[in-house]
């Protein structure tokens, strides 16, 4: 309310009726300011304030705090950038620990690891981080929309961008999906499967609820025989036994876990460790059914060869696709959806046709190959100050899975070209051309349930390959995580809750 409105309201406000008066001064500021905010709302984006600093140094914007992003971030010298952060997330999620996170083996906080953890400049007033999404890049005007909670637009200006907006769940077109499943790609949505969980439970103890009801509600149907669905049904598996068996054993055998799988179970592994995985989650009686999904309703889902699946909780995990924000983007497109990217990780332009691929993740055709329509970057043209890295991106000529060892390679490899670039040219030396970027594959590893996981470590296109199950391959998938979660808080934290669920059991409380 501005002070000369006060005042008058103030004045206006008599002593026969002093509380209609003031009533009818709030609503009117009320009605005032929102008036105000709807106006600004339909402004056009408002660029972000400029600091009063000026550092001379270029400004990197890096869209997303992932995988990708945080480690450009962490490995940015950041004595020869400014930058700036735009995310909806302030943390980045350790996602190999996040199927642990539904059942309350760990705590959401322990696999977020904060953006100032990460790079402790950000802390400087040069440098920024803005909770928003962006919604639109403007290549000519070097300007990036972005959009905060609240519908507001603001612009940032950048020198150079680096886009690592990830992927999301690949719901295939399949009809009911988005709407009743749920997806495991963030700490929200793991905190909303284990709430979902522990609900159904409870209300299946319930007297109100008839026979048939209460075996719907124990029903959990996970969806995709990949390493995220397979980590979750181990994991659930082992808080039925271990916990839920303590509190209730005649419901918590009525449990049922099914994981519907329509390929093989654990595609990308060998034969051997396949084999282990199904027998071992056979073993902890879950439900392995070979099927493709036709629907998802409400209350049950529909198989492709006719069957029909009540559930209480179904968990889709089925593979990812491109974003609206990636495929709305006027950059080339592989067939996949995703930015199309050179050997130096610069996105690329078509520079005579409009021919930027995929436009929704509806039109991804999931069947086709990365490459088709294109398999040369002899086709584009790259954009020398724009860069896109993590699963949001491929090489056409050499496209990789969407994973986080991926994004990582690549964050940590753009940050040395950035600064070694920069290195140069701040010491008047021409600057070096780009080394392309190389992958290494360090290997797989899965959990499959209580004490056992499968372990592959090295290159199968290398040919030399170590795998192992059992017991060792899961104090070496525990370690292995362990060590290469980001700081040493998150360690402790992680530490401190598998020693608690061991000693304790997991926490059941929902709220
Ligand atoms: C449950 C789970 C388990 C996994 N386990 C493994 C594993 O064991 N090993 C492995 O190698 N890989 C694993 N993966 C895959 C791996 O996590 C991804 O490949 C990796 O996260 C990709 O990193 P990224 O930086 O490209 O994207 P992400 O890590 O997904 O990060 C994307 C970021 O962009 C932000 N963002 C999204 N849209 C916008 C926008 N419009 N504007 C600004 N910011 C935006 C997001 O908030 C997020 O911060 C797993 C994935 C999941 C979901």
């Amino acid at each position: 309310m501005s002070e000369s409105f006060a005042e008058s309201c103030r004045a206006k406000t008599s002593w026969k009726h002093p509380y209609d008066e003031l009533k009818r001064c709030i609503t009117s500021t009320d009605v005032l300011w929102q008036q105000q905010q709807t106006r600004e709302q339909k402004a056009a984006p408002r660029q972000a304030a400029e600091l009063p600093l000026d550092t001379g140094r270029a400004r990197l914007v890096v869209l997303g705090t992932g995988w990708a992003a945080a480690r450009l971030i962490r490995d940015l010298n950041a004595n020869l950038f400014d930058f700036t952060v735009i995310s909806p997330r302030n943390h980045m999620v350790f996602t190999p620990l996040l199927a642990s996170t539904c059942v309350g083996t760990l705590e959401p906080r322990s696999v977020a690891l904060p953006l100032t953890d990460i790079q402790p400049q950000l802390k400087q007033p040069q440098n920024k981080y803005y909770a928003a999404d962006a919604v639109a890049i403007n290549k000519d005007t070097r300007t990036v929309t972005c959009m905060d909670d609240g519908q507001r637009q603001f612009d940032v200006r950048f020198d150079m961008l680096a886009i690592a907006t990830g992927s999301q769940g690949s719901t295939f077109g399949i009809p009911g999906v988005e709407k009743h499943a749920h997806f495991l790609r963030d700490v929200a949505n793991a905190t909303h499967i284990r709430n979902h969980l522990i609900t159904n439970w409870n209300k299946a103890n319930l007297p109100t609820r008839p026979q048939e009801e209460r075996r719907r509600l124990l029903q959990i149907v996970v969806v995709g025989g990949g390493p995220t669905g397979v980590e979750f049904a181990g994991e659930l598996s082992n808080f039925i036994s271990s916990d839920l068996m303590r509190i209730d054993a005649e419901r918590a055998r009525d449990i049922r876990i099914t994981l519907v799988e329509g390929a093989q179970l654990l595609g990308s592994f060998d034969a051997r460790l396949r084999e282990y995985a199904a027998r071992k989650l056979h073993n902890q009686g879950i439900h392995l059914v070979k099927s493709m999904v036709k629907e998802v309703k409400d209350k049950e889902l529909v198989l492709q060869n006719g069957d029909v699946l009540p559930y209480g909780l179904c968990v889709w995990s089925t593979g990812v696709g491109p974003t609206d924000f990636t495929t709305s983007l006027p950059f080339a497109k592989t067939a996949r959806g995703r930015i199309a990217v050179d050997d130096c990780l610069h996105v690329l332009v078509h520079p005579h046709k409009e021919d930027h691929g995929p436009q929704s993740p509806a039109e991804v055709k999931h069947n086709t190959a990365e490459t088709h329509g294109h398999s040369s970057n002899d086709d584009f043209q790259p954009l020398d100050n724009i860069y896109a890295l993590g699963d949001c991106c491929a090489n056409v000529e050499s496209p990789l899975p969407a994973l986080a060892q991926v994004a990582e390679q690549q964050g940590r490899y753009l940050a040395k070209q950035l600064n070694r670039a920069a290195k140069a040219e701040k010491a008047g030396q021409e600057v070096p051309k780009c080394e392309p970027f190389k992958y290494h594959h360090l290997g797989s590893m899965a959990l499959v349930g209580k004490g056992s996981a499968v372990v592959e470590l090295g290159d199968p296109k290398g040919g030399r390959l170590i795998s192992l199950t059992g017991f060792k391959s899961w104090v070496a998938w525990r370690s292995a995580y362990l060590t290469r979660l980001g700081n040493v808080r998150n360690r402790l934290y992680v530490m401190l809750d598998w020693t608690i669920a061991l000693l304790f059991g997991r926490d059941v409380s929902a709220w």
